[in-house]
């Protein structure tokens, strides 16, 4: 029969004049995330956006899904679209409540109408009453509970009819592309591909670089980090990762630094790599998932030798959350699976035993004075491999 998706959307109605622009970027991206289903049609009205669409040609499961991770919507809901008629609008309620039924116990019901054509014959609280009654003498074991009821059926009469019972909640958020673009430095943790996340659900679109050392760590684990960046893909769309080998690099620090200072100095490097491509790529701040006192190398002290190596912002949303917070938010994205696949890291090769929990900054620019910093980043990144993220469903 015929559907409708209705999508809703919250911040951006209050973003004043650059509404418009929003909404359109917002269109934009649930355009993009059905587009390989076949030519539907999504189109905005009072504050909404539309998706018309027929159950017996689309999956709506899969309509449903995809447009409820796209950033900026807040809900959506598959509804029945009928023509205005009050005959059919009591057929439609019973049928969404055996619906309803085949997948959960309903003892309570209410009916929740919007009538904003005003030339229909009942106003809302009568249409409620009117199919409330009929959906009431269809049952024999269920009641109207208009406080606490186990189903709400919503009924909208426009120039058109909507009856619907379920809001799936979306991610929120603002639409991609509306504050510019950062790099995402993804491992292949639990943490990174949060924190790429939850910077994406703020609207700014996603880029990730990745520092393997190959041949010490295997084609696996690279193949992890894809995998990772076709979920976040998912979320953000139109995502390019960066691999940068680190091997020549970490080799040179064991040479030549302190062993202790193997990871702080390696998290400084990357960082500046990040920072050359960023800006190369025209992405304006980079993000990681470091969270405060997490590991060794991630200290305040940690961290704060680890900021002075580049001028860019670094967004660090986990900055403040417990693990187990990441964890679970992890796993309500769907990278956690992934995530916690065994494949070594990069930063497990030349683990030092004993690592500084409190280096000094000075000390450690002085390690890296031992070093030939321009060539060697130089060289890592006219290696770099660059790869263009896209899902096969
Ligand atoms: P994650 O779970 O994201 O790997 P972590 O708890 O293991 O984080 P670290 O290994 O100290 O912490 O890394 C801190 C941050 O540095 C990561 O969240 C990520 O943003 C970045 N990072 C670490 N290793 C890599 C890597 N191999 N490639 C790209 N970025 C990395
Ligand atoms: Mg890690």
């Amino acid at each position: 029969m015929d559907k409708v998706l209705i999508i809703r959307y919250g911040e951006i109605a209050l973003k004043g004049l650059n509404k418009r622009f929003f909404e359109d970027k917002l269109v934009k991206h649930i355009r993009n995330a059905i587009s390989d289903i076949g030519k539907l049609k999504v189109y905005k009205e009072h504050s909404r956006i539309y998706i018309d669409f027929n159950d017996e040609e689309y999956d709506e499961h899969d309509i449903l899904d995809r447009v409820r991770k796209v950033f900026g919507v807040v809900s959506v809901s598959v509804a029945k679209k009928i023509e205005v008629n009050l005959e059919l609008l009591k057929e439609m309620a019973v049928k969404e409540v055996k619906e309803n039924l085949e997948e959960q116990e309903i003892k309570t019901f209410k009916i929740e109408s919007k009538r904003a054509d005003k030339s229909f014959e009942l106003n809302s609280l009568e249409l409620s009453r009117t199919v409330g009654g009929y959906v009431l003498s269809q049952f024999d074991d269920i009641k109207v509970d208009v406080h606490n009821p186990d189903l709400t059926i919503y009924i909208e009469v426009r120039n058109i009819a909507f009856v619907y019972s379920k809001k799936v909640s979306g991610f929120g958020g603002l639409p991609l592309g509306t504050n510019g673009k950062a790099l995402l430095l993804l491992s292949g943790g639990i943490d990174s591909p949060v924190a790429g996340w939850l910077v994406g659900k703020r609207g700014v679109e996603i880029d990730a670089i990745h520092f393997h050392s190959y041949p010490f760590t295997s084609d696996r684990s690279k193949e992890k980090v894809i995998d990772l960046a076709k979920i976040l893909y998912q979320y953000t769309g139109n995502l390019k990762l960066y691999s940068v080998n680190l091997l020549p690099i970490q080799q040179e620090i064991n040479e030549k630094c302190p062993e202790e200072e193997m990871t702080i100095l390696s998290r400084r490097f990357m960082m500046k790599i990040a920072q050359r491509v960023a800006l190369d790529q025209g992405c304006e701040a980079l993000v990681t998932g470091e969270s405060i006192g997490q590991v060794a190398s991630q200290t305040v002290k940690s961290l704060h030798v680890t900021n002075n190596a580049v001028d860019l912002p670094v967004f660090r949303p986990l900055i403040a959350m417990d693990k187990v917070d990441i964890v679970d938010l992890s796993k309500k994205i769907g990278t956690y699976e992934t995530s916690i696949l065994p494949f070594e890291d990069c930063c497990t090769v030349f683990l030092p035993k004993h690592p500084v929990t409190r280096p000094r900054l000075n000390k450690i620019i002085d390690s890296e004075s031992n070093l030939d910093e321009e060539f060697l980043i130089n060289e890592a990144i006219s290696n770099m491999e660059k790869q263009y993220i896209s899902l096969d469903r």
